[in-house]
């Protein structure tokens, strides 16, 4: 075996499910990328529109000074069942996480893995390698260097989607200093006329030019969003409270793949479908220590429990309203207060009536005043839950 075929089977080894060599020339289709941004659709994550982020996105070689070589790593998680739109499995008052969420943070998990297969390959040269490593972290295309890496294709939900694996990956990078082998890009677009996940989007934010319009994304909505959610958008998020997996779970490519779930991600910290009334009674303390490690610490709990009172108020259930009239009076989050009043609004009984009108007595935050107000116009006189 040579370096590139040694290396590779050392990232096997240590869990890396799929793994492949590109150059550092610049990324192709990165008009693409900058028109994505350049129409605003990437919302609030303004991060990603700097000058020097554009930069390195188009040139990863201005990444690492010196590099030669990308490793593009690929690691499967856990799997959800076949898709399932709606409510929850058991009972209607559960809401649904995103697969990649069930199990430990993989900012956590794979940086040991990647500093690991740096010093491997620094033991197999002699000396030490200039690299860089990322997963999910810097300023680089992940997808469009694992396409060119050969582990698959830009699907139409805009997954990267091994022909053999399907898209439940996480993806990660090593630029090196070190000359590699590198692979055949896939150039094979196996979608065809395929275009089940553009019909199954709850949000319709699918685009034809393989990107997604991140501002009527759920795993947006759901995560990177950190204020409102806009109430024009609440109901087609369902019951998901983080992220989602809709165009994943409708992909064909899915339905058979195979390949091994990484067992770093066998430890469960999420429920992928949680008690949404136990949630949202989570404290400051419950929530950190329940989520220290998860990927779900990132909405923070404030955003989670925005999430829950929107999923609580998509499911209608009489059975949310005191705990939802314990948020909306006593929650200090006003965030969650608001979202609360937009839930009891939407269940509109007589006590969820009773509770936004109490609610309005005592509240001070005009946002929450606001919404509380909407919540009481919406519900209608001879509503059929009375
Ligand atoms: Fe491509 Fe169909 Fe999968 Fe969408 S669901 S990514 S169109 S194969």
């Amino acid at each position: 075996m040579n370096l590139t075929q040694v290396i590779k089977k050392q990232a096997r080894s240590l869990g890396f499910s799929l793994v492949g060599v590109t150059g550092c020339d610049p990324v192709p289709h990165v008009e693409v990328f900058q028109a994505w941004l350049a129409q605003g659709r990437c919302g609030e994550m303004a991060y990603l529109n700097s000058e020097r982020s554009r930069q390195m996105r188009a040139h990863p070689g201005l990444l690492l000074p010196g590099c030669r070589s990308i490793l593009v790593l690929a690691t499967r998680y856990l799997t959800p069942s076949p898709l399932h739109l709606g409510a929850g499995p058991n009972h209607q008052l559960h809401g649904r996480i995103a697969a990649y969420a069930w199990g430990e943070d993989y900012h956590e998990v794979l940086p040991g893995r990647l500093r690991a297969l740096v010093e491997y390959i620094e033991g197999q040269v002699g000396h030490a390698v200039p690299n860089r490593c990322y997963t999910d972290t810097g300023p680089i295309l992940e997808r469009e260097l694992a396409q060119r890496a050969g582990l698959g294709w830009i699907g139409k939900n805009t997954s990267l989607i091994s022909p053999s694996g399907g898209s439940y990956y996480l993806l990660a990078e090593v630029l090196l200093g070190l000359e590699l082998e590198p692979d055949p890009p896939v150039v094979a677009d196996r979608c065809g006329t395929c275009q089940r996940c553009v019909a199954a989007c709850p949000t319709a934010c699918i685009l034809p030019d393989r990107t997604l319009d991140a501002r009527r994304c759920i795993s947006y909505l759901t995560i990177e969003l950190k204020g409102s959610i806009p109430p024009e958008l609440r109901t087609t998020i369902q019951g998901w409270v983080f992220g989602c997996d809709v165009c994943q779970q409708v992909c064909p490519w899915n339905r058979f793949a195979a390949g091994e779930e990484s067992p770093l991600f066998d430890h469960r910290l999420a429920d992928s479908s949680p008690d949404l009334l136990t949630e949202l009674g989570l404290s400051n303390v419950a929530f950190n220590r329940k989520y220290r490690h998860s990927p779900l610490s990132r909405t923070k709990r404030r955003g989670y429990l925005r999430n829950i009172s929107v999923a609580l108020g998509n499911l209608r259930d009489n059975g949310a309203v005191p705990a939802l009239t314990e948020v909306i009076m006593h929650e200090p989050e006003a965030l969650v207060r608001s979202h609360a009043a937009w839930a009891l609004g939407r269940i509109r009984t007589q006590a969820s009536e009773q509770a936004l009108k109490q609610a309005l007595d005592r509240e001070a935050d005009v946002l929450v005043i606001s919404e509380i107000h909407s919540a009481l116009e919406s519900i209608v006189p001879n509503s059929n839950n009375r």
